[in-house]
C-alpha cells in the first residue's frame, strides 16, 4: 500500500470521526502559506483526558467508514454519497505505533461504520488494540468506541486491552431515535454498556483479592448525545444523562451540539445555527448535578423545562429560589454554599476550613478567591452588608450579566438595555 494511499484513508477517516466531541480538535484545518511556525492538516491528532486526569494527544480515526446503517444525522450514513475508505487492521497498528515514536501522539481513540454487522465490526476494533498490547508493547491511551448490538464476549474482550469504552446513544430519548436512527434499537446501546459496568466492577472486586487480576477498562466508560437534532427540552436531556450516569456509572456524558450537515426533512434545515451556547449550559448543568449536589428536578422542572442561555444554571436556580437567601458565610452548611452563584466547589472546602479559624468578611472572602460581584447579591458576612432584599431577580440578574465578562455578552444585550 502506497504511502499516498494511506495519507488519503487518513484524511477520509480522521475527517469522519470529528464529529465524536469526546476529542473535539480533531480534524480541524489550517494552512501555512507562508511559512509560520506549525500547521493543522487535519490528520486527527485530538486530545482526551486518562484515568489519572492527565491530557494526552491522541489519533482519532475511524476504522472504515463504510456503515450499513442509515442514521439521519450521520455524515457516514450509507445513502450519503461521500468519498469510503477502510483500513486495514495493520494499517491503524502501524500508524500508531509510527506517530507514537515521533511523540505525536499518546495514544489512540478508535472507531468506526458498521460493515457486515455489529460483532464483525467490533472484533476488528478489538484485534487493534490486541495488537498494540501484546504484540507491539504499547502501553499508550487507547479509546475504543463499542458497536452497539456487539457481543457480550466481544465486550469483555475490549474492556481488557482498552483504558476506556464508550457507547454513543447520540438520540436522547427512544422516539427520538426511532424517528432519526429507525435500524438502531435501544437495547443495542443498553446491552453493552451493562456489560461493561459488569466487567468493571467484578475486575476490581477481584483485583482486591488477587492483585495479579488485569485491569478493565480502567477509566471507565462513556457515551454521547446529539443535541437538537430532535425535539428533547433541556429537562429530557439532564434526565437521560442522570439515568446513563446512575444505571452504568458512566464517567462522563458528553453533549454534542447537532451540526446540519444533510437535507432530510427529519432535521432541523442546513441553516441551523450550532447550539454551542446551549451545549455549553447543558455541560455547567451536568456539572451541579455531579459535584454541588444539585437534583434535575430543582434545575428543570414543569415550569423551567429549558435551561436559560443568558445566564449560568447556578445563577438560574438561586434567582429562582430567592428566599432561600442571603446565607451567613460564617454559618452556612455545605451544601448552601455550593449554592451560592460565584461560589465553586474548592472556595466552599476553603471557606470552611478557614471558618475554623476565624469568622471571615469580605476581604478574607476575596482571598480566598470567590467571584464577590455575583456572590454578594446571596451571602451576608455581617449583617448590615446585604443590600439586595429590595431588588427583584430581574434586576440582581442585570446587574450581574452587565458586569460580566462572559464571551456570550452579545446573547443578552437586548436585557441590559432594560435597566
Ligand atoms: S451506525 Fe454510526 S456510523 Fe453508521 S450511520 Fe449510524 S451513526 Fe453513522
Amino acid at each position: 500500500m502506497s504511502f499516498e494511499r494511506i495519507r488519503e484513508k487518513l484524511s477520509i477517516l480522521a475527517d469522519a470521526a470529528k464529529y465524536d466531541v469526546s476529542c473535539a480538535s480533531s480534524g480541524g484545518k489550517r494552512n501555512n502559506p507562508k511559512k509560520g511556525l506549525g500547521n493543522n492538516t487535519g490528520m486527527g491528532i485530538c486530545h482526551s483526558y486518562t484515568e489519572d486526569g492527565r491530557c494526552v494527544s491522541l489519533l482519532k480515526i475511524l476504522l472504515t467508514n463504510h456503515c450499513i446503517y442509515d442514521c439521519a444525522y450521520c455524515i457516514t450514513r450509507k445513502s450519503n454519497d461521500i468519498q469510503r475508505a477502510a483500513f486495514k487492521i495493520q494499517e491503524v497498528v502501524d500508524l500508531t505505533i509510527n506517530f507514537y515514536r515521533r511523540n505525536y501522539i499518546e495514544g489512540l481513540f478508535l472507531s468506526s461504520g458498521i460493515f457486515k454487522n455489529a460483532d464483525f465490526t467490533m472484533e476488528r476494533l478489538v484485534e487493534v488494540a490486541k495488537k498494540l498490547r501484546l504484540e507491539e508493547n504499547f502501553n499508550g491511551y487507547i479509546h475504543l468506541k463499542s458497536i452497539p448490538g456487539a457481543s457480550d464476549e466481544l465486550m469483555r474482550e475490549a474492556g481488557l486491552y482498552a483504558d476506556r469504552l464508550s457507547v454513543n446513544i447520540e438520540i436522547p430519548t427512544k422516539s427520538g431515535l426511532k424517528l432519526l436512527a429507525p435500524d438502531k434499537k435501544h437495547e443495542d446501546f443498553i446491552k453493552p454498556m451493562q456489560k461493561v459496568k459488569e466487567e468493571i466492577i467484578q475486575h476490581r472486586a477481584e483485583q482486591k483479592i488477587i492483585k495479579s487480576t488485569p485491569r478493565y477498562a480502567p477509566a471507565g466508560q462513556s457515551t454521547q448525545m446529539i443535541i437538537g437534532a430532535t425535539g428533547e427540552s433541556d429537562r429530557d436531556i439532564m434526565y437521560s444523562a442522570t439515568f446513563y450516569y446512575k444505571k452504568f456509572n458512566m464517567r462522563r456524558v458528553y453533549y454534542s451540539g447537532y451540526i446540519p450537515v444533510l437535507e432530510d426533512s427529519r432535521l432541523p434545515a442546513i441553516d441551523t445555527e450550532v447550539p454551542i451556547l446551549r451545549e455549553n449550559r447543558l455541560y455547567q448543568t451536568d456539572w451541579l448535578l455531579r459535584f454541588y449536589g444539585f437534583s434535575v428536578e430543582e434545575i428543570l422542572n414543569d415550569s423551567h423545562t429549558h435551561l436559560d442561555l443568558d445566564i449560568d444554571p447556578k445563577l438560574s436556580w438561586a434567582l429562582r429560589n430567592l428566599h432561600f437567601f442571603p446565607i451567613d458565610i460564617n454559618r452556612a452548611d455545605k451544601r448552601m454554599l455550593a449554592r451560592v452563584p460565584g461560589i465553586g466547589m474548592q472556595s466552599v472546602y476553603k471557606i470552611l476550613e478557614a471558618r475554623k479559624f476565624r469568622k471571615l468578611n469580605w476581604t478574607h472572602l476575596k482571598a480566598i478567591g470567590i467571584a464577590n460581584n455575583r456572590a454578594h447579591y446571596f451571602i451576608t458576612c455581617d449583617s448590615k452588608d446585604f443590600y439586595s432584599q429590595e431588588l427583584a431577580p430581574d434586576e440582581i440578574k442585570a446587574r450581574i450579566l452587565k458586569n460580566s465578562n462572559s464571551k456570550y455578552k452579545k446573547y443578552f444585550n437586548h436585557q441590559l438595555r432594560l435597566f
